[in-house]
Formats: C-alpha cells, structure tokens, sequence
C-alpha cells in the first residue's frame, strides 16, 4: 500500500486517483497500490509518435487540432523521437522501404509501449491491397500491433475513442497481451 496526504477527496475524486480517501481534519489520506499510481499516472501521460505516410495523417492532424483537442486527455505532447515516446500512431500507407524504418523507431521506443494501427492501409494494405506489389498488407506485419482503427480515413473521433480505451486498459492494469485480445474483465 502506498500512502499520500493531504488531499481532499473531491481533489483526488476529480483526477481520478486510485485508491481510497480516508478524511482526516487537514484533509485527507490516499491508500493506494504502487501499481495503480503507476498505471493511473502512465494511462494519462501517453506520449504519441506520429508516423503519418498519407491521407490518415490529416486526420490524425485533426485530432490535435483546437476542434477535437486531444490535450484534454493528457496526449498532447506528440514527439518526432520515438526514445520519448509511448504509442506509435501508424496512419498511412506502408510500403516496403518504409518498413524497416517502422520496425527501427519501434524498436527505439522504451517499454512499456503500444501501437496503433489508424485506417484500413494500415491494418491491410486498405485500397492499394489489390493493385500494388509495394504496399505492405497491414502494420502487424511488421511490428506487433495493439489497437486497430477501421476506416477509410477513421474519423478523429475514432482516433480519441481508441486512445481513451487505451488510457482506460492501462489504467485498469492491463498487459499488451490482454489489450491485444479484446479483453474488457
Ligand atoms: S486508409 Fe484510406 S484515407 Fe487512410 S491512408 Fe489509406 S487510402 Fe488514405
């Protein structure tokens, strides 16, 4: 158990802390697991690497834009150094020479760390599945990939509603694994 004070309860209520508020007269006293201090505190720090190769990157874009503002929920801070970053964005299309540089920044990326694969080019290949020798037929071949964002493009509201059940998993404790497969217990 790990112990902070003083906080009021609204406070803690309002940041979503973990753990248990006991009042005290100077205010109040946290009871938490290190572990979900841990989760709480990296699930609303996600740093984004952006790896935009086409027109899913607008609206990727988009989603930092004043409109959809995805600051609001702690991923504003989108890095262009994947040693800084936590969730790799992958919105485009991936030809074969862009495939050892995907494979290269996510192997610079430090652990703990996620992938998002952002509309239908990066899940499958999209529209260029059928008609090109260059195009590679979704992200996972690559590198293994945690969220998948349907569309053509996904609209930004897929985009934040990926990132927030993805912020909402890590909170919860959950392993790659367990994100991988869908799991919602
Ligand atoms: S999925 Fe559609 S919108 Fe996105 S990069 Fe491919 S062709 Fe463009």
């Amino acid at each position: 158990m790990f112990c902070l004070q003083p906080i009021s309860s609204s406070a803690a209520k309002q940041a979503g802390f973990p753990g248990e508020v006991h009042e005290t007269p100077g205010g109040g006293v946290v009871l938490s697991k290190l572990d979900d201090l841990i989760n709480w505190a990296r699930s609303n720090s996600l740093w984004p690497l952006t790896f935009a190769t086409s027109c899913c990157g607008i609206e990727m874009m988009a989603v930092a834009s004043a409109k959809y503002d995805f600051s609001r929920f702690g991923f504003e801070v989108a890095r262009a150094s994947p040693r800084q970053a936590d969730v790799i964005i992958i919105a485009g299309t991936i030809v074969n020479k862009m495939a050892p540089v995907l494979k290269r920044l996510y192997d610079q990326m430090a652990d703990p760390k996620y992938v998002i694969a952002m509309g239908a080019c990066a899940i499958s290949g999209g529209p260029f599945f059928y008609n090109t020798y260059s195009v590679i037929k979704g992200a996972d071949h690559i590198i293994p990939v945690d969220v998948y964002i349907a569309g053509c493009p996904p609209r930004p509201e897929a985009l934040l509603h990926a990132l927030i059940t993805l912020q909402e998993k890590i909170k919860k404790g959950y392993t790659r694994e367990q994100i991988r497969q869908g799991s919602n217990s």
